[in-house]
């Protein structure tokens, strides 16, 4: 999508603090962390949202929390605690709509989150 964020940080258009990539997955450093880990972690394939998810991307979205599994390691939060967030239209709070998933780690959550 040429007018995707996310999409232009896969083709490199606009520069990420890539953090992992595979085939189907990258995952960046968040430029505005709500905590001191903050990862944004992308399916390379655009979809807006978990709305807008066929069957044929579960294998991918299987494949964000296989990343987030070996990111969590790296990172060193694995043993620790994290939070995956995945906000749907903008109620939740989705401000990028490239379906993403956040890690949050290194600090006290609270639950509900806000
Ligand atoms: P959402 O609010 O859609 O769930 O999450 C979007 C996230 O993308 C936000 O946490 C926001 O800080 C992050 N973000 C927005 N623009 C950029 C950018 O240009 N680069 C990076 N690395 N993160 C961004
Ligand atoms: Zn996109």
């Amino acid at each position: 999508m040429s007018d995707c964020l996310f999409c232009k940080i896969c083709e490199g258009e606009i520069q990420g603090d890539i953090v992992f990539e595979s085939d189907d997955v990258l995952a960046f450093n968040d430029v505005n962390p709500q905590a001191p880990v903050h990862i944004i972690i992308i399916p390379k394939k655009h979809i807006s949202t978990v709305n807008d998810m066929t069957d044929a991307d579960e294998l991918v979205m299987g494949k964000l929390f296989s990343a987030a599994k070996i990111i969590a390691s790296q990172q060193e939060v694995s043993e620790d605690s994290y939070r995956l967030v995945v906000n749907c239209n903008q109620k939740s709070g989705q401000t990028v709509f490239h379906i993403h998933m956040h890690m949050l780690a290194n600090r006290n959550m609270t639950w509900p989150p806000g």
